[in-house]
């Protein structure tokens, strides 16, 4: 075979601080809205941010922050949070967005693990910065991001975020370096074991974020004006500070009020078009809008994923409030996206159950993320619709190896994601379950997810779990685990006979029990481990 000759184009490495140059100079003047922790609103612009994080890359360097050292913060989405992840990454080091959700001890563990050298944490943290601080004597400083006016009084010596900045101008020239150096770092909580880092690289992020713009994908534009709900600390808000201002599309941040009535005032005040997060966010806010019979004036979609979108929830936003859902699944190890689901052209015509019936999968993967299913021999399985297996992905934002780890995840180059997946023939996804909660019936698989899916449209059901529990016959039968809506009244046998005609009968739980709470973890998903252990014994009536 003769030889490849090298291509002749410059260059260019793919770097974080080329997105905030690009939204500097063509999107100058758009606007960044924060609710602040303050109290406040603040505003400023696309120009503003570089100015400030040009300002903070000056003071991380006066702090004797080196490239490739890692940087914590423990914050929530605002303005100072965007300055610390492109002053950061920008500067050649790695900006490491801890989940202040998580178990301190987990907290401690993960600022350890990731060695970060200073912490810039949100005032709400003051409390467990107080706690972290004699646990991580590598952290050589605090930063409040906060001004002096707003400092507060405590036993650990704080920096103040302001001042920093002031000691500083904003005569900086991002530097550069290798596309593929590492920019940020996330930690993901498995149900066991220790949390594992996910090391993203610029070339990563910047990929990233063209494949979430695509029109296919979450559809960003300079018309848009974009309300990440997803937290910052939740594998970098799904890539949209990233994506956003490289469309040039303006931003709002809701600061740490994520209830259902603080994030419908911002919608409405700040005309907010698109919006992106996990379920039980938007539970919330749709009982919001329902119980105070509200319309959204300027949303028009919304981005679900993290953990299973039900039907009934997809249906709601589209019937009653014209809002478009685009269902997407991803996982921290992918940047996160994988799969974005919209229609296609060849779909126009189908009738619209149809065509919800496509809506309610996962999607089609965005260029960029290739997929396949596998059986348990490893053996690939064909896209039927039908055939459901274990899901592995391969691209170029996808992980290679977690932070510091020694032992490779892949599986002959591909990352499995234990998650169980169908793919149809034109390539759309439906996940079935994650592969540690699916129950096996009698040698078959009941999808967990497809049985929460049917309840979820009962008009009592607020939130539901289905899990397996043991059964002498066939092994593991479901259980359903149910949080009624306030005041709703319903029974077991009202909820078992809902599902008459809805499933395969075998399908149908054995049994159903009310709860006043289901438990979720730090990123906004049903903890089943915990349900499952607490209902290890647990005997239903059809085989007592
Ligand atoms: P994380 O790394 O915390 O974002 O979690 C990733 C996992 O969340 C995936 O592997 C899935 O199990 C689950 N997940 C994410 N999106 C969806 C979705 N749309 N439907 C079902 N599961 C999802």
């Amino acid at each position: 075979m003769a030889s490849t000759i090298p291509g002749q184009m410059m260059h260019v490495p793919l770097l974080i601080s080329s997105i905030l140059r690009h939204a500097a100079r063509h999107h100058g003047d758009t606007e960044i809205v924060s609710r602040r922790i303050e109290g406040d609103i603040h505003r400023y612009t696309y120009r503003d941010l570089q100015q400030r994080a040009r300002q903070l890359a000056k003071a991380l360097h006066a702090l004797g922050v080196e490239p490739g050292e890692r940087v914590g913060t423990l914050a929530w989405n605002g303005y100072r949070h965007l300055e610390i992840y492109y002053a950061v990454s920008g500067a050649g080091s790695v900006c490491h967005t801890i989940n202040p959700r998580l178990f301190p001890e987990q907290i401690e563990y993960i600022a350890n693990h990731a060695d970060d050298r200073y912490v810039f944490f949100d005032l709400t943290f003051l409390p467990l910065v107080e706690r972290l601080a004699p646990h991580c004597p590598q952290v050589r400083g605090w930063v409040a991001m906060t001004d002096r006016a707003h400092m507060p009084a405590s036993e650990v010596s704080l920096l103040c975020y302001e001042e920093l900045l002031d000691a500083q101008d904003s005569d900086y020239a991002w530097p550069e370096f290798d596309e593929n150096t590492a920019s940020s770092l996330c930690y993901t909580s498995g149900t066991t074991g220790n949390p594992k880092g996910v090391l993203y690289s610029h070339r990563s992020t910047v990929l990233h974020s063209y494949g979430a713009a695509l029109p296919d994908s979450m559809a960003l534009s300079a018309r848009d004006c974009v309300l990440p709900v997803v937290p910052m600390f939740h594998v970098n808000a799904w890539g949209l500070p990233y994506a956003v201002p490289l469309t040039g599309a303006k931003l709002v941040f809701p600061g740490k009020d994520l209830d259902g009535k603080s994030l419908y005032e911002l919608f409405e005040t700040e005309g907010v078009t698109f919006s992106a997060g996990v379920p039980t966010v938007w539970l919330g806010l749709l009982d919001h809008v329902k119980k105070n019979g509200l319309r959204f004036n300027t949303l028009n979609r919304t981005v679900i994923g993290g953990s299973a979108c039900a039907p009934a929830m997809i249906r709601s936003f589209e019937e009653e409030y014209g809002v478009q859902v685009i269902h997407a699944w991803g996982m921290s190890e992918m940047s996160p996206l994988g799969t974005l689901c919209k229609l296609r052209v060849k779909h126009a015509n189908l009738p619209r159950e149809a065509q919800r019936a496509l809506l309610e999968k996962q999607g089609s993967a965005i260029y960029g993320v290739d997929l396949k299913i596998v059986g348990p021999d490893g053996q690939e399985l064909p896209w039927d619709g039908e055939s459901f297996g274990d899901l592995l992905v391969r691209g170029p934002w996808v992980i290679d190896t977690y932070f510091k780890g020694d032992k490779s995840p892949l599986v002959n180059g591909w990352f499995p994601t234990g998650d169980v997946a169908t793919i149809d023939a034109d390539g759309y996804v439906h996940i079935t379950d994650r592969s540690k909660d699916v129950i096996k019936s009698g040698g078959e698989w009941i999808s967990s997810i497809d049985v929460e899916n049917v309840v979820m449209a009962h008009p009592a059901v607020h939130e539901a779990a289905c899990i397996a529990i043991s059964h002498p016959k066939w092994d593991e039968r479901p259980l359903l685990v149910i949080v009624k809506k306030p005041g709703a009244q319903v029974t077991r046998e009202e909820i078992l006979k809902f599902y008459d005609g809805r499933v395969a009968k075998w399908w149908i739980p054995d049994d159903v029990v009310f709860v006043d709470e289901i438990p979720h973890t730090a990123t906004g998903k049903m903890q089943k481990l915990k349900l499952r252990e607490q209902f290890k014994d647990y005997v239903a009536p059809a085989s007592a």
